[in-house]
């Protein structure tokens, strides 16, 4: 018989809180996949495994079989990313990868790579790298890896090269299309080149070199409503982080302090 307990290496995709004291937190696991286990007890003060589990703690969980949920019984950190939790706009950034993780994700399906995906978004908004230089990065990875590359070197629709002029943005197509596709649709988002150059490069790159990407505000809002729109069409249905963050952005910034 197999055993009853086993350990697992996870990041806490989200939780929810449930009954007095208890709540069920959804794991993505390394090696087993996304697994929703319960933590009994976990809200009350004298709880000692408290601290593992809010969303976005990386740690090697006790586990024991359950007859639905697996439950908790021990949890010993390996990150809890500080550093992105004292500030708002990579805090958010991070829940949007998590959240952007369990759609993508079936539970008990086991996908290393983007378990490794994930964990290095988080790294590096905990390291302070640009949020929306690693979300997009993050975007255009978990498309690849969930077998959704957009389409970047010919038009999605008819095959032929991209020409270097501002073509278009078609996610139902699955990506680029030229200007002659584009112009037999009634609406298409233009795709301008650095937009298509720098999703090029994202897509080839590991994050410490998308890192030294520039991004200004003009491209960062295109390339922000481009995967936004392709990954709106791959989910048939928007993602909740990503109206925080829409709201994060209209927040006045805060006087530097002299
Ligand atoms: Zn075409």
């Amino acid at each position: 018989m197999a055993s009853r307990t086993y350990r697992a290496e996870a990041i806490v995709l989200k939780t929810n809180d449930f009954a007095e004291a208890d709540r069920i937190l959804v794991l993505f696991t390394r090696h087993f996949g996304k697994v929703r286990v319960v933590a009994k007890g976990i809200r009350r003060a004298t709880s000692r495994m408290a601290g593992h589990a809010e969303p976005l703690t990386h740690a090697t969980y006790q586990l024991a079989r359950g007859r639905e949920l697996d439950v908790l019984t021990g949890a010993e950190a390996r990150a809890i990313y500080p550093d992105m939790r004292d500030d708002l706009a990579l805090i958010a950034a991070g829940w949007y990868v998590a959240e952007l993780v369990d759609r993508f994700t079936a539970d008990r399906v086991p996908s290393a790579p983007l378990f490794d995906l994930l964990e290095t978004s988080l790294r590096a908004l905990d390291a302070g790298i640009h949020a929306p230089t690693v979300c997009r990065w993050f975007d255009l990875h978990l498309l690849d890896r969930s077998g959704f590359r957009p389409e970047l070197g010919e038009c999605a629709q008819c095959r032929t090269a991209l020409a270097e002029v501002t073509n278009a943005w078609e996610p139902a197509a699955g990506g680029a299309i030229c200007t002659g596709c584009a112009s037999r649709l009634p609406y298409v988002a233009p795709l301008t080149v650095r937009a298509l150059k720098s999703l090029r490069y994202l897509l080839v790159s590991d994050l410490d070199s998308a890192s030294r990407l520039r991004l200004d505000a003009p491209l960062t809002s295109e390339l922000d409503r481009h995967l936004r729109g392709f990954l709106r069409y791959v989910l048939d249905r928007d993602i909740s982080t990503t109206h925080l963050m829409d709201e994060l952005r209209t927040l006045p910034h805060p006087a530097p302090v002299s």
